[in-house]
């Protein structure tokens, strides 16, 4: 699925002397990085892209096989679990414009002259996994984006998209919120395209010329409602074991009721210019070389079907387990997925390499005499690409004894090329860092720690860098400070770890250099394309190999907890602040909204030529209580504080069965963050940090309890949350409490 990006906004980190707490050592990492070989890897690579390897296609199976036996080779103890989910396949899919520019859409991508994978006949033609089915006639309008604020916009000029089909554009937010707006709002058919402006020749020559989507390009992907639950939509909360207790389709609420396809440009363009009515607002307009209307005058007329077959599919996972010498009840999880929407090179693949070739080298060093002290699990997933499956399933099943001996997870999926970017739990922030310090990096004579502090650097120096870019280019020009890490949403296998089992979590990867955009779930995200315009030769893999292999090996014999408590609390505390503005914002915002309306202000300032209505009303916005989050934020500075500075000074000469102990309360501490009853509406989500935006899909939601509550004006769920969240946070802090207590007696 989709990567993260670094965002800019909303992170301030804590100025804390980067002092290495947690070093690891380093002939062991030297030998390691030895290991790493990038020509194999990128051999890999090849073999496993070279043919459609989506959920049930023969090659994603043999792949699978390949990855357990090659684990078994390197002496790992590996096997295969397999789940049984329900995985919709098309049996039929179709779309005709009607009437005299009538058209039948292609919905298969052509093959490029001196690509030979993508002469393949094993494709899937453009699906969208767990769309609804149907065979609907109906006009065609034109939503943008399709995002709440574009219905906002079509409510006013007066459009009503009841009893239509709309086409949609992929950007702006999670593809699987398109069809369901749609169909909150009404309509009976939604297509998703990819416009040129996004991924196409707006960008870059198209492939095989450049990287950027060629005209017949489409963007498979899965419109199941993960911020709901991910998963196998008809066992939320346990394993689709063999003999699972499933609801019926009727009653999975992650399914979708009206069909839905995606698109290329190539298509979509003859649809948007049989459109006609309202010319299309400024921002909704794309890169066709048109003009955009939104197609209320009903002159496109369509005919869209899809048919699928709905019975359970077999998921497998290779599950590789090296066994620790000390404490073999003490887990390091390290995971990528391995399904691809067509051959997959990029996405996953590019990640799953690198997690095989740190595998390879950890085998090498154990049959060299290297000893982990804890136990380290590999895990190579399947499904995730239509819904996080193989991953969810997997936490589901092995809750109990996760919750009892896993201490982290980390994730890695399609990897590009350029800047190491590293997100989740912030308790592991300055372990982040003083890893990056100790990565070389593959294009430039430095490591990639001094690489991503230069893009900073230059960002902040740009004209009209904003104050979070300035902010962020002070910590990078400063070698002593950490640089922050993100925080996870969803769009990848770390979601059932974090958020719903409560463990820490980090995802990492290099991105911003390849671009892979603009093949990304085509026919065209293969090896040629990965070799020539992502990561040549596999570099930056192996920068990904030495980045997370050096991670597990550290955790692995770590005397003490990687943890450093000052950073979760300072960027906790920071979250508050943004809550808080939040609110007062959405106050000011709704108290003039009131006062134009008051003045008839929107019918008197708006073009009268052009009839634009009111805007939805927002209610006025109470005084939320912050003060249990206030008073639950200052504990946790405080026992952050201690817990730091007992660490720093008692901890290496502790008892070992005390730094034992503190591993536990660490572990322990990450899951006292989970709230009972979950989020509201869905309770799957429990962590009271960290959670994927019910309308941003994948993008991150920090105390979303609260924040959401405020966003959607659910003022009661924000004074509740507030609470929960409070009563969360001091809990965790009480478990930083007890280990100072130990570090202390
Ligand atoms: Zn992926």
């Amino acid at each position: 699925m989709k990567k993260t990006y670094r965002l800019i906004n909303g992170m301030i980190a804590s100025l804390l002397l980067a002092t290495s707490a947690f070093a690891g050592d380093a002939a062991l990492e030297k030998k390691f990085d030895g290991l790493i070989d990038p020509a194999e890897m990128n051999g890999w690579l090849e073999t496993m892209a070279a043919e459609p390897n989506h959920v049930g296609a023969p090659h994603n199976k043999a792949n699978a096989e390949m990855t357990l036996k090659q684990f078994q080779d390197w002496g790992w103890d590996a096997r295969i679990e397999t789940f049984r989910a329900l995985y919709p396949t098309p049996i039929k899919v179709s779309f005709d414009l009607l009437g005299d520019n009538g058209f039948s859409a292609t919905l298969t991508e052509s093959p490029i002259e001196g690509d030979a994978p993508t002469f393949t006949d094993k494709a899937l033609p453009a699906y969208l996994g767990y769309q609804g089915d149907g065979d609907v006639t109906a006009p065609v309008v034109y939503v943008n984006y399709g995002m709440p604020d574009d219905y906002e916009t079509l409510k006013r000029m007066g459009v009503d998209v009841k009893g239509k089909i709309v086409i949609a554009r992929y950007g702006a937010g999670w593809r699987g919120l398109k069809p369901k707006l749609a169909q909150e709002h009404g309509a009976v058919g939604c297509i998703i395209y990819s416009d040129p402006h996004e991924d196409g020749y707006a960008v870059d020559d198209f492939y095989p010329k450049g990287a950027s989507r060629p005209p017949q390009g489409v963007q498979r992907g899965s419109v199941m409602d993960m911020p709901t639950y991910p998963g196998d939509p008809l066992t939320p909360g346990r394993g689709a074991t063999e003999k699972a207790k499933r609801l019926s389709r009727k009653d999975a609420k992650t399914l979708l009721k009206i069909p839905a396809i995606p698109m290329s440009y190539g298509d979509a363009r003859k649809i948007l210019a049989a459109m006609g009515g309202q010319v299309a607002p400024e921002g909704f307009r794309g890169s066709l070389g048109e003009t955009y209307h939104i197609g209320d005058d009903g002159a496109a007329k369509a005919h869209l079907v899809v048919q699928s077959d709905w019975s359970l599919k077999p998921v497998y996972n290779v599950v590789a387990t090296m066994r620790g010498a000390e404490f073999p009840d003490e887990w390091i999880l390290r995971g990528n997925h391995r399904d691809g929407w067509v051959m997959g090179a990029s996405d996953p693949l590019s990640g799953h390499i690198a997690m095989m070739g740190e595998a390879k080298a950890i085998g090498a060093l154990v049959r060299d005499g290297w000893k982990p002290k804890r136990t380290i699990v590999y895990l190579s997933w399947d499904a995730e690409e239509p819904g996080l499956i193989g991953s969810t399933e997997y936490a589901e099943t092995h809750e109990d004894e996760l919750v009892a001996k896993a201490l982290l997870y980390i994730n890695s999926d399609g990897n590009g090329r350029g800047f190491l970017n590293v997100a989740g739990s912030h308790s592991l922030q300055h372990f982040a860092n003083e890893i990056a310090v100790d990565v070389d990096d593959p294009q430039t004579d430095g490591s990639v720690d001094q690489r991503a502090r230069a893009q900073l650097m230059i960002a902040a120096a740009a004209k009209g860098a904003d104050g979070d870019a300035k902010k962020l280019g002070a910590l990078a020009a400063n070698p002593s400070s950490d640089l922050p890490i993100d925080a996870l949403g969803s769009g990848s296998d770390y979601t059932a770890f974090l958020q719903h089992l409560g463990m820490a979590a980090l995802h990492v990867g290099y991105y911003g250099e390849g671009d892979d955009n603009g093949v990304y779930h085509s026919l065209y995200d293969d090896f040629a394309h990965h070799n020539k315009f992502v990561d040549p030769g596999s570099a930056y893999g192996g920068a990904l190999a030495r980045t997370i292999g050096r991670m597990v090996l550290r955790i692995a014999d770590a005397e003490l907890p990687p943890v450093r408590y000052g950073d979760f609390a300072s960027t906790v505390s920071d979250y508050l602040d943004e809550v808080k503005a939040l609110a007062d914002d959405r106050r000011a915002r709704a108290d003039a909204q009131a006062a134009a309306n008051e003045a008839g202000a929107f019918a008197r300032a708006h073009d009268p030529k052009k009839p634009y209505g009111a805007p939805t009303v927002l209610k006025p916005v109470p005084h939320v209580n912050f003060a249990p989050l206030e008073d639950a934020v200052d504990h946790l500075k405080k026992s952050a504080a201690a817990y730091d500075a007992a660490l720093a000074e008692k901890g290496p000469a502790l008892a070992a069965d005390k730094k034992r102990r503190l591993f536990a309360l660490a572990r322990e501490a990450e899951q006292a963050l989970k709230i009972r009853e979950g989020l509201p509406g869905r309770p799957w989500f429990r962590n009271s940090i960290y959670a994927p935006g019910t309308l941003t899909g994948y993008g991150v939601k920090t105390l979303p309890g609260v924040r959401e509550a405020i966003e959607q004006e659910r003022f009661a769920d924000a004074d509740k949350y507030s609470a929960l969240t409070a009563a969360a946070i001091n809990s965790y802090a009480a478990k930083l409490d007890s280990a100072v207590k130990l570090m202390n007696d």
